[in-house]
């Protein structure tokens, strides 16, 4: 399973109104349409411009309505905490703030070792709750409360602005009073900690702003996925660079592969990628392998880069074509390079192998695929498809 981030697009004016996928030369994608079944795909719902992590629990087939609350939890489970069902999970960011408690600088400097900082924070108690703590990459981090009685309807005390206080955590239903005072009741000892921390005396001696404050946000329950290897019966595993994709990956209950000089970006080691894919096909039914730099190139406007990680990606595609029964292609949403941003626009998708009834598509893209003989479906049921090609899936009925 192929999942390009962000790939697909609208008629680019600089590309003779084609879209980037429709412009670049990708004589594998084009082969993989000629030899599958096409069709359009509405990851979320028609209209509804998904995020990456709504998008991938529906591609994995889940209902995203049902089980999504929130980014906290898929962003601390691709930072490698064990969630349980019920945690509730926070972004967090370090940040600089003074004695008044205005917030200076929302991410510290944009502080990179925070490693010391870490440590002193997972030494917080808070009483009849347990925290889990983890910086992740740069001035980000993930906070995680686990215990009884807890909701995760509370406010951010990130106000996402600077030269403002810092807000209190409020609870948003009569349910969550208790979460939110545990909240607060974190922040000020996290403040506590940090303000008197050496690597911050150390910071404001140099010159550096202290990374003193923690802003939460993204207040997520971690719901209870039935892992694919129940639901499907699939051993799979997960090949991704992005956090986000990795947690929701490893809450299905996949097994998560890590690879050097996979960066997210769009310099990432394709090849490196395949080769993992590959070598993870040996005992895993199904691989879900993830390439990011698309949406990045789209949020920058960069329809050129596009373009280009278009092409490469099929190079890669290349090596994996042969050495797999079913290939299945896909996009987890539209980002345009004209918008910067995720739209609800369909993408294209295609599974070729062994006795799937073949279209007349003979071009992988957006316009191509309309005419495909999936026609048009929902991301939650791709997964049950596949499954149901590859002899997995129960009979519903006598
Ligand atoms: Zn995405
Ligand atoms: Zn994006």
């Amino acid at each position: 399973m192929l999942i390009c981030d962000g790939m697909a697009d609208r008629p680019v004016p600089e590309l003779g109104n084609l879209t980037p996928l429709e412009a670049a030369q990708k004589p594998n994608m084009n082969g993989i349409a000629r030899r599958g079944i096409c069709g359009l795909m509405d990851t979320i719902a028609p209209g509804v411009p998904p995020g990456s992590d709504t998008a991938h629990l529906a591609l994995l087939g889940y209902d995203p309505f049902e089980v999504y609350t929130g980014r906290g939890p898929f962003e601390a489970a691709g930072a490698g905490i064990d969630l349980r069902a019920g945690d509730i999970a926070f972004r967090v960011n370090y940040a600089t703030i003074d004695e008044k408690l205005i917030v200076k600088d929302r991410r510290a400097g944009r502080i990179q070792d925070t490693k010391q900082l870490e440590v002193s924070i997972q030494r917080i108690k808070l009483s009849g709750t347990q925290i889990l703590f983890k910086s992740t990459v740069a001035h980000r981090a993930t906070l995680v409360i686990r215990g009884k009685g807890l909701s995760h309807e509370v406010s951010d005390s990130d106000p996402h602005k600077t030269d403002t206080k810092v807000l209190r955590v409020k609870a948003l239903s009569s349910k969550a009073a208790k979460t939110a005072k545990l909240l607060n009741e974190f922040s000020r000892k996290a403040y506590k900690v940090l303000k008197n921390h050496p690597l911050n005396q150390k910071r404001s001696k140099q010159g550096l702003p202290q990374a003193n404050y923690l802003l939460l946000r993204g207040a997520g329950v971690a719901p209870h996925l039935e892992p694919l290897q129940q639901k499907y019966g699939f051993k799979s595993a997960c090949v991704a660079a992005a956090a986000l994709v990795k947690g929701v990956c490893r809450m299905a209950g996949m097994e998560i592969i890590e690879v050097p000089g996979a960066t997210g970006g769009v310099n990432t080691d394709l090849n490196a990628k395949a080769k993992a894919a590959l070598r993870a096909l040996e005992n895993h039914e199904l691989v879900l392998l993830h390439v990011k730099g698309f949406d990045e190139a789209s949020h920058d406007g960069n329809h050129n880069a596009k373009v280009k990680l278009i092409e490469r990606t099929d190079a890669m595609l290349g090596q994996l074509i042969d050495k797999t029964d079913y290939i299945m292609l896909t996009i987890d949403h539209t980002t345009p390079v004209s918008v910067h941003d995720h739209t609800g626009d369909p993408v294209p998708i295609v599974i070729s192998g062994p006795a799937v009834r073949a279209d007349d598509v003979r071009n992988y893209d957006e316009r191509s695929t309309a005419k495909g003989g999936l026609g048009r479906i929902r991301g939650k049921y791709l997964l049950p498809i596949l499954a149901d090609l590859m002899g997995k899936s129960k009979k519903f009925g006598a």
